[in-house]
């Protein structure tokens, strides 16, 4: 009989919930669908490709459209069949068995996902009740414990807090020897990117997404950015035809399409923004039910003991929201009507609970 072993049996999935919602405020996609006329290219696109030859291995023409996109050399990108294959990536190539990862919590959960697959020895550091964190702690605490390779999110899933600019370079700069990975896959709604240092410091990684403000969940499609001697392992290293030839050519018709992504983001912030006052009323209202934490990304989180109630709640009527730790909510923001539906909603299983 074949055994498992330890690590495999003690092994924590990730489970994202595949029921069908009316509304899908779950896993922070954008609620933006693709215009017909960009539909239109991506269609006559799919009409040319070559599907009897592999993929480019380097996504050259799809990472030309996001270097332009950001305005930075080519000669700084990977691209990744989403950004989380890129974390698994980094982690399996940079990290030898045994190594420390540095990350806190809460924060995206896949980096202690993929530390624990290669046998890594991953520590989080608790960040305060705000879920701000204390970057002079975490620069002494990586020194001290020889971290290999330090990863967060900035702004970061799930909590929505962004750390600024000053202080995330103040840590990059600090930790000259352990591997620095920014996950800015919510930067779009936040602007203290460290995109522009790759160049500048040897041991930065920044990770990208066109999951979030880009609405393209459905491709698959990240990019690693980093100076030249990161992007020449990351190549190396990665499967040689990890993007599909798809992804690749739509990919790059969208990002060269800049007033779909402009609109776009200025569509969720507006919606975010909208969602995240409604939100702000209900808990005045509601003040000793619902705590509404700032948020610097698409979702809003939430802090109320009536956590458990309220998503099951909704998964009834047809809405999805994410439940976290027990008394959080997580929920993307999403067209004004869903998120009218998405607070009365909420407002309802509050007010049950007053009279
Ligand atoms: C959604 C998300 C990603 C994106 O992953 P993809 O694999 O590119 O879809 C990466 N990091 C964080 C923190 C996220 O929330």
């Amino acid at each position: 009989m074949y055994t498992l072993n330890d690590k495999i049996n003690s092994f924590e999935p990730y489970k994202p919930d595949t029921a069908k919602y009316d509304i899908k405020a779950d896993a922070n996609e954008s609620f933006i669908t693709l215009p017909a006329s960009l539909r239109m290219k991506l269609a006559r696109a799919a009409m040319d490709l070559d599907y009897n030859i592999y993929p480019d291995c380097l996504a050259t023409e799809t990472c030309r459209a996001f270097a332009a996109y950001h305005n930075i050399p080519e000669a700084y990108i990977t691209a990744g069949n989403g950004s989380d294959e890129l974390i698994s990536v980094i982690t399996s190539a940079f990290l030898k068995k045994g190594d420390t990862i540095l990350t806190f919590k809460p924060d995206f959960s896949m980096y202690a996902f993929y530390g624990s697959i290669y046998e890594n020895s991953c520590i989080a550091l608790e960040k305060d009740e705000n879920f701000k964190i204390d970057v002079d702690h975490a620069i002494n605490f990586a020194k001290e414990h020889n971290v290999n390779m330090l990863i967060f999110s900035n702004p970061c899933n799930p909590t929505g807090q962004g750390m600024e600019r000053a202080d995330v370079e103040k840590i990059i700069s600090s930790l000259e020897h352990t591997l620095v990975v920014v996950d800015e896959a919510y930067m779009e709604f936040y602007s203290e990117s460290v995109l522009d240092l790759v160049g500048q410091y040897d041991n930065l990684i920044v990770l990208k997404t066109c999951s979030k403000a880009f609405g393209l969940a459905a491709l698959r499609l990240g990019f690693a950015v980093a100076g030249k001697k990161l992007t020449n392992v990351l190549r190396n290293v990665k499967s040689p035809y990890n993007v599909n030839s798809v992804t690749q050519a739509f990919g790059k018709i969208v990002l060269e399409n800049r007033k779909y992504i402009d609109n776009a983001i200025n569509d969720m912030l507006a919606s975010r923004n909208m969602l995240y006052k409604e939100l702000k009323k209900l808990s005045e209202r509601f003040e000793d039910e619902i705590y509404v934490y700032p948020t610097n990304t698409n979702f809003v989180l939430v802090r109320t003991d009536l956590a458990e109630k309220i998503h099951k709640r909704l998964c009834l009527e047809g809405i999805s929201i994410r439940h976290i730790f027990k008394n959080h909510l997580r929920i993307s923001a999403s067209s004004a009507d869903n998120n009218k539906k998405i607070i009365s909603a909420i407002a309802k299983v509050i007010a049950e609970k007053e009279n």
